[in-house]
């Protein structure tokens, strides 16, 4: 399907990026990697009058560590951050979701801002943004300010970022000791957007669980929190009857959506099984870093 007529703007720097932001407001789209607003286009589903090209602004790609985070710039794709070694070894949750983000083609344009700006309440990156509490940097004219995940998903395909402002770089918390994670999901083929996915993470300090985070993909707007069962979790040696009952907890007051891929009641029973396989597994990888 043809694209509308566009308008196309390609900056080389944040600065110039934010310069026409500010010209265009909500009259932009930012183009990254063009997997989710390419087809919204041909759809015509999104109609901006401009689109502001950040493919050839290079300082926005890189991983780097310092200091207990992990940050990584918005333009930096899925595939690049799968591969990186800093992900691997100090956010687990992150680096066990990007396999499962669509197929390598999309993840070799894809990109970690592009995800996260886009929010899809299904994708991957969402989920583990919220169990991890992940920073958002964003900059506009004014300056920059960082917003906390809590504040940064705002409604479906709706984050907090302002119209004049440019999604820079997400710092991801890096785990620390004893921590394992797990990134599970049910879809319908490898490589579909999840049913039900579910970011996990457990810390284990002298065979208790010292910290817990679990946030659901695909039962809401947003990815959510089970803040009960994450409490309840603390203190506790792992096993399976704790499990179950984190699994009842976290399920009890969710009223996912329904649609032709699978009732309401339906995803409930699928985000109480992996509360139960995403624990157990994260509960292992947390013994062999300890
Ligand atoms: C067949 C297919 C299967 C897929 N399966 C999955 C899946 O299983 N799981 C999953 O999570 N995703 C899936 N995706 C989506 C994929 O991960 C996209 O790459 C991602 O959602 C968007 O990233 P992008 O870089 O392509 O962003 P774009 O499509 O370029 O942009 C997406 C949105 O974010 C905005 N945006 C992008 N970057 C910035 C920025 N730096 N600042 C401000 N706004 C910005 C854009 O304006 C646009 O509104 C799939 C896509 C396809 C085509």
């Amino acid at each position: 399907m043809k694209l509308p007529h566009v308008d196309y703007e390609a900056p080389k720097t944040v600065s110039e990026a934010v310069e026409l932001l500010a010209e265009h407001q909500d009259e932009a789209s930012v183009l990254a990697g063009g997997q989710s607003l390419i087809p919204l286009l041909a759809l015509r589903l999104a109609h901006p009058a401009v689109l502001i090209d950040i493919n050839g602004i290079d300082e926005l790609s890189a991983v780097s560590a310092t200091d207990g985070w992990v940050a990584i710039g918005a333009m930096t794709r899925e595939y690049l951050a799968e591969e990186s070694g800093a992900v691997a070894e100090a956010v687990p949750l992150l680096a066990a979701a990007l396999p499962l983000i669509g197929h390598e083609a999309i993840r070799s344009r894809g990109t970690i801002g592009g995800s996260l700006a886009h929010a899809d309440p299904a994708a991957e990156l969402p989920a583990v943004a919220r169990a991890l509490d992940a920073e958002f940097v964003v900059r506009g004219q004014s300056g920059e300010r960082v917003v906390p995940a809590v504040e940064w998903f705002a409604g479906y395909l709706t984050t907090s970022r302002r119209p004049d402002e440019l999604l820079v770089e997400v710092r991801f918390p890096t785990a620390g000791r004893g921590t394992g994670a797990s990134f599970q999901e049910v879809a319908r083929r490898h490589g579909d957007f999840a049913i039900v996915g579910l970011a996990a993470s457990l810390t284990l300090s002298e065979g208790a669980i010292s910290d817990a985070r679990l946030a659901f993909a695909g039962i809401s707007d947003v990815p959510v929190r089970a803040i009960d069962a994450e409490e309840f979790l603390i203190g506790e040696g792992p096993s399976p009857g704790l499990f179950d009952e984190a699994a009842r907890r976290a399920t009890d007051d969710i009223d996912p959506p329904a649609d032709l891929h699978g009732s309401s009641e339906y995803r409930r029973k699928v985000a109480a099984a992996l509360v139960r396989r995403s624990l157990r597994a994260a509960a292992d990888n947390a013994y062999e870093r300890q």
